[in-house]
């Protein structure tokens, strides 16, 4: 946004036309010469065009003699971002000494200006406008900041000088503004909460969408593998702690199960019920046997599930039968960290389909974690974290070639994914890439999901 200083000995008026042009009484004004001593900030608008505009004092509470030697140092400061000063004279008083030292070191300065002949109500002010040409730095605007006069005429002034970074700015706003909207309808997640349950035979699945569902709805027995039929099923669960009602379709990949005796053929059944489930579901919950523990066919599931981007959160069913439950639990815990390396940090939560305990808990974080495997990060927040990542840990120049990383951009949701722009990038190690996708979980949000990273070389 273009920034526009009000410069000007006291008295002048400064505050009163920072005032006009910020539509709101921010700045003190006050006809005894000093009052103003900070500065201030404030948003202006003339005809459309936005800026910021600065109101500079804080000399004006010493004397005389040394005035010209402060306000040079405030007006430097002052001067410092500034796209353009506006220099205000009193056109009723006309000019001072102090006007013209101004005058000297504004015309030194690259920082355009645009002279502001204020007070210039009334007939008695134009010999003063006409004076102000003198300053030498092109035609006074005539103004009356208290009277609104003539304020129209500054957009006159200023356009040719900001109007190109104004515009800017506003498209960017606009383009914020599209995406935050696009964001809104697009990704935030909506509808029926696709959820599956998948884990090994006898795991306790069906017993745990009949717990749900609150009915005897599916066949549950001790022998593995007697469910049958039943696909999706639509019900609505209210959220103890919020009190809110969701509505959740739940996928029972158990029920698509065909009646078998062998269970060995079942372990297998098992991953081809995952998979199937994978087709349906946002968020799958892979459920595990307390009395079993962590078995090689639950990382496969596991894996299966992220490899297809969806979000998995991981529940220990049978928790009231569990034998010194909080060893079982970090046991899981660290088992699932050491073999999930891509997620760490993955839901765990204990429940009992029997009991009913953790069930209300566990469907909470699968809400939430739809929420986050649905993310959009805005693209300036994206580059903000990914310049700050660049910079504590900058990419390697193997063989003193320099790997160039520009740009990222998130290119979808659900699951997240990301692409980063830059050059050599065949040359980046896979740590590197290893120490951005880290980064995007843990910073931005995506802790637990699947997040995708690709990297793209412009042509
Ligand atoms: P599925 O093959 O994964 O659908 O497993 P089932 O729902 O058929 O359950 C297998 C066995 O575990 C049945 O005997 C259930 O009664 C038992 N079971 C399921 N959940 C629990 C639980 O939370 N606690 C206990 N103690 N037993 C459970």
């Amino acid at each position: 946004k273009p920034e526009v200083v009000i410069i000007g000995r006291p008295n002048v008026g400064k505050s009163t036309l920072f005032n006009r042009l910020v539509g709101k009484k921010l700045a003190l004004v006050d006809d005894q010469p000093g009052v103003t001593r900070d500065r201030r900030m404030g948003d202006a608008v003339i005809a459309g065009m936005h800026f910021t505009v600065v109101d500079t004092a804080g000399w004006e509470d010493e004397d005389e003699l040394s005035l010209p030697g402060r306000m040079r140092k405030q007006t430097e400061a002052s001067l410092e971002g500034a796209d353009a000063a506006l220099f205000v004279v009193d056109a009723r008083a006309g000019l001072t000494p102090l006007d013209e030292e101004i005058a000297r070191y504004l015309r030194e300065q690259s920082v355009p200006v645009v002279v502001v002949a204020n007070k210039a109500e009334g007939a008695a002010a134009e010999g003063g406008v006409l004076e102000a040409y003198a300053l030498g730095l092109g035609e006074p605007l005539a103004v009356s900041a208290e009277h609104g006069e003539g304020v129209a005429d500054l957009f006159g002034g200023l356009w040719p000088i900001i109007g190109a970074k104004s515009e800017e700015w506003e498209e960017a706003q606009d383009a914020a503004r599209a995406e935050a909207e696009a964001m809104d309808e697009e990704d935030r997640p909506s509808g029926p909460l696709k959820l599956a349950i998948v884990g090994r035979p006898n795991a306790g699945k069906s017993t745990l969408i009949n717990r749900l569902l609150g009915e005897d709805r599916l066949l549950t027995g001790p022998e593995a593998g007697i469910t049958r039929d039943s696909i999706a099923i639509d019900w609505e669960w209210t959220d103890p702690k919020t009190g809110e009602t969701r509505e959740i379709r739940l996928i029972d990949t158990a029920g698509m199960r065909k009646k078998r005796n062998v269970t060995e053929k079942l372990e297998k059944l098992s991953v081809a019920d995952a998979r199937r489930a994978v087709d349906f579901a946002e968020v799958v919950v892979l459920l595990l046997d307390a009395t079993q523990g962590l078995e090689h066919q639950d990382l496969k599931i596991a894996s299966l599930v992220l490899e297809e981007g969806r979000a998995l959160m991981i529940a220990i069913n049978k928790w009231d039968v569990a034998e010194d439950a909080s060893k079982l639990f970090n046991g899981i815990r660290g088992a699932l960290d050491e073999g999930l390396a891509q997620v760490k940090g993955l839901p765990l939560i204990a429940v009992s389909a029997k009991t009913g305990k953790g069930l209300d808990q566990m469907l909470a974080a699968a809400f939430e974690l739809r929420e986050s495997w649905s993310k959009r990060v805005p693209t300036s927040a994206l580059n903000r974290w990914f310049d700050d990542a660049l910079e504590a840990n900058p990419p390697p120049a193997p063989g003193g070639k320099r790997i160039k990383l520009r740009y990222i951009t998130q290119a979808g949701t659900r699951p997240p994914r990301f692409v980063i722009f830059g050059s050599r990038l065949d040359l980046l190690p896979k740590s590197y890439e290893r120490y951005l996708v880290n980064g995007i979980r843990a910073k931005l949000g995506f802790d637990a999901v699947p997040v995708r990273v690709t990297l793209k070389s412009p042509k």
